[in-house]
């Protein structure tokens, strides 16, 4: 069983969807369950909503997954394994106080030393536990061979709630997990976890990737992106490429199981570069068939679609197309130094017959308004597209010869 675990702490970065389509893909590689695991517990940074947003986007990027699973509905189970922990007395009661602690972990600080707990309240006799009244929290002995990394931490907070990492190691256990794939921000915390469950003598053997993160990554949210309209099949295709030697350049996400290794992925950090995305967001725009892009520039019509396949020229996302498809529809303000010219093509256009071909178009418009060469093709640009630049007008007409009067009017 894998595990995507995302917290519902913010708006899902792109390196969160990163590890959830790794997670996804690896499940069918190995043709084993995923389960989604809202890790909720912290309430002081969750934000209302922000799991449903999470769970949204994985349906729009086709990770499919068989059970959706709240870590705060687990609090009971993480309560009964710290008891238990205590009976075996492999976990302790902890009175230190957080100014204590903060005083101890200044010290560390100063003297270049990472603070590991000194084990003051580790073997307390039990008539002080049980006289003192200060709030405590619930510490797991440290591991015996000692571990550097591991020292006796903090499992159940003086609230009664679960730290962190001991969430997580009873919830993979819970949850049958045999394979996490996860961000290396994680991977200090690995050592902690599999103490955790070496104290509960689970003894299932869990394998680990991390994966490495994408920097530059602070403000690239997933939301974001769609917003700017890249389309999903593309930033999952770039999420896979990036820092990894994949067989081909475009493909789709499905398509990638089929030969996608995490043993390529390459350890250093990845460099989120939107340049690169943009270009690979292009070639997934000309793949889609012409109706399905017009959807994404708000028309549902063929016609309209090959239109924006031209515009492709000039655009990488469907909202740079739409601010380009837009105007041609809209009514148009015209700058005074072509109104009278543009007025002038209005009136000819709607008097004027069907044309098939553009270069009778343009003929008849020439022959009956008298304008040429710079004092033609501007004029008709802007009133036909609104812009004052684009692609051949001849390239575009025939896209737009069946609604011109609606356009010219
Ligand atoms: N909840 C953690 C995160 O969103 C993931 C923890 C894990 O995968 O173990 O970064």
């Amino acid at each position: 069983m894998l595990r995507f675990a995302p917290s519902p702490t913010g708006d899902m970065h792109i390196g969160d969807l990163r590890v959830a389509l790794f997670n996804y893909i690896v499940s069918k590689q190995k043709n084993e369950g995923l389960v989604v695991r809202i890790e909720d517990i912290d309430k002081q940074k969750y934000i209302d909503g922000k799991d449903k947003e999470i769970l949204d986007i994985l349906d729009l990027f086709e990770i499919e997954y068989s059970q959706t699973i709240y870590q705060s509905e687990n609090i009971r189970f993480h309560s009964a394994m710290a008891l238990q922990l205590m009976h075996e007395k492999k976990a302790f009661c902890c009175f230190c106080s957080d100014e204590w602690l903060d005083g101890k972990k200044e010290e560390a600080k100063a003297n270049k030393k990472a603070y590991r707990y000194d084990d003051a309240c580790a073997n307390l006799p039990d008539e002080l536990v049980i006289d003192n009244t200060a709030p405590f929290t619930i510490r797991i002995n440290k591991p015996t061979p000692l571990a550097d990394d591991v020292d006796s931490f903090v499992i159940m907070k003086q609230d009664k709630t679960p730290t962190y990492n001991f969430a997580c190691a009873v919830d993979d256990m819970l949850n049958d997990i045999s394979i996490v794939i996860r961000d290396e921000k994680h991977k200090s915390n690995t050592p902690k976890q599999a103490h955790v469950r070496t104290a509960l003598k689970y003894e299932k053997h869990i394998e680990y990737t991390h994966i490495p993160t994408i920097i530059n990554d602070d403000k690239i949210s997933v939301k974001w992106l769609l917003e700017e309209g890249f389309l999903p099949e593309a930033i999952s295709n770039y999420l896979i490429s990036i820092g990894n030697k994949t067989p081909k350049e475009i493909f789709t996400f499905k398509e990638s199981a089929e030969w996608l290794s995490l043993e390529n992925l390459s350890k250093s950090h990845a460099h989120f570069d939107i340049a690169v995305l943009r270009d690979i967001n292009k070639e997934h725009l000309k793949m889609l068939d012409a109706k399905e892009l017009s959807r994404y520039v708000g028309f549902a019509d063929e016609d309209i679609g090959e239109l924006a396949k031209v515009y492709l020229e000039d655009a990488s996302t469907t909202k740079e197309l739409r601010a380009m498809i837009e105007p041609i529809f809209a009514p148009k303000e015209i700058a005074q130094e072509f109104s009278e010219k543009v007025v002038l093509m209005q009136e000819t256009i709607k008097k004027a017959p069907y044309f098939e071909e553009y270069d009778d178009f343009k003929n008849y418009i020439v022959k009956k308004t008298g304008l040429k060469d710079e004092d033609f093709n501007k004029p008709l640009r802007l009133l036909l597209t609104g812009a004052e630049d684009g692609p051949d007008l001849a390239k575009i007409y025939k896209f737009l010869k069946n609604y011109i009067g609606e356009i010219a009017k």
